[in-house]
């Protein structure tokens, strides 16, 4: 990928904004901007230049590797504006790794990491004005890469499809800041479904990973749940996975005065979450606080709550940023109760107006400006 080759043709006409200054709630993945990033690569050839063009619809031959082999990846991250009106992307870096290893695993052509970026900070650009400046407002980005040659057979694709687009979004963490309520959510959990196994691919995003995972969200639905917790059958161990697409902690008391913060370890089952990392390296920091990647099973969590020392579970991800589970619905339909305090966690919210403390730490790259 080569940034200085990058072409920008403008839309003629631009759409009609959704996020008035109101603090309206987005509904997440439910707009796009004007513009989207395509690069195609051809083996032959390698990477063109990249285009920045008018959103538009793709055109794929049939037989694309993709529509049958589902050979495709993505990422998801955000940009925000900053107070002074620089756009910021959060740890774009760890996304743009991760976004190699997918392709990596899915024999892709490999890419020029900081050059993609510069391209997607070009974008950010010339879509500036979907960059919301009320607080807590970001735009979406997903990054996607598609097998595109045309024919059949399982074979590692001569021909690729680089495309970004954009997607403004609001944040439940935020419109709790204007509704002073943050609400928590129910996880069912599902050890049935199984999102990710040992020598598996759950460690990268690739789409192949998401499209089982509906069925099971459905089920969690149903029974008034937002997301599946996927913990494997007892027969595999009992391990806990991931909150659907969230990476999940608990917090438990571990003896009088000592707490522990655990997450599942990175096994290979599980996304390396970049929210999941930011937690984890700012929850070092805190005294008292035992901070543990380790292999989790479901009944130590069943065992603590029954205890009295479960003391709080949240999920975390791009999308959600920090999403406290209040209740943990098991298969025999019992509800295992997780506390959550309300006051404590909007009083926290309150105390950090603006503050996006997590983001903040790790906004490693500088902003740029329009
Ligand atoms: N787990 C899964 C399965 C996900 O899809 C996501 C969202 N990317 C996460 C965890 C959270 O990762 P991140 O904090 O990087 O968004």
């Amino acid at each position: 990928i080569v940034f200085q080759h990058l072409i920008v043709h403008k839309a003629a006409q631009l759409k009609e904004k959704p996020n008035k200054a109101d603090g309206t709630v987005l509904k997440f993945g439910a707009h796009t901007t004007d513009h989207m990033l395509q690069i195609v690569w051809k083996e032959e050839l390698g990477w063109m230049p990249p285009k920045i063009v008018p959103l538009e619809p793709l055109s794929l031959h049939p037989c694309a590797q993709v529509l049958h082999y589902a050979t495709e990846c993505f990422e998801g991250m955000k940009a925000y504006k900053d107070k002074e009106g620089r756009i910021r992307l959060f740890r774009p870096d760890m996304h743009m790794n991760r976004l190699a290893r997918s392709v990596a695993r899915l024999a892709l052509p490999s890419f020029d990491k900081e050059a993609l970026l510069r391209c997607i900070e070009e974008l950010l650009r010339v879509e500036r004005d979907w960059i919301s400046d009320v607080e807590g407002f970001s735009v979406y980005i997903r990054p996607t890469v598609i097998a595109t040659q045309p024919s059949l057979g399982v074979q590692q694709s001569r021909e690729a499809l680089l495309f970004v687009v954009l997607s403004p979004a609001g944040s439940s963490f935020f419109s709790a800041l204007s509704t002073s309520r943050l609400a928590p959510i129910k996880l069912r959990v599902d050890t049935q479904n199984t999102r990710a196994f040992p020598g598996g691919a759950g460690d990268r995003k690739l789409g192949s990973n998401y499209a089982p995972t509906i069925v099971p969200l459905l089920e969690a639905a149903k029974l008034g749940c937002s997301q599946p917790l996927f913990v494997m059958d007892d027969k595999y161990g009992g391990f806990v996975g991931e909150a659907g697409t969230m990476n999940i902690f608990f917090l438990l008391r571990s003896g009088q005065d000592t707490l522990e913060l655990v997450t599942p370890a990175l096994d290979g089952t599980i996304l390396p979450g970049v929210t999941r990392d930011s937690v984890l390296k700012l929850a070092t920091k805190i005294q008292g606080l035992e901070v543990s990647e380790r292999s989790l099973r479901f009944s130590e969590i069943e065992a603590a709550a029954g205890q009295g020392r479960l003391v709080e579970a949240f999920g975390t991800g791009t999308a959600c940023l920090i999403q406290p589970v209040s209740g943990l619905l098991k298969e025999s339909g019992v509800m295992i109760e997780v506390p959550f305090d309300s006051k404590a966690a909007n009083d926290a919210v309150a105390a950090a107006p603006g503050s996006l403390e997590l983001e903040k730490e790790h906004v490693n790259r500088p902003g740029f400006n329009l």
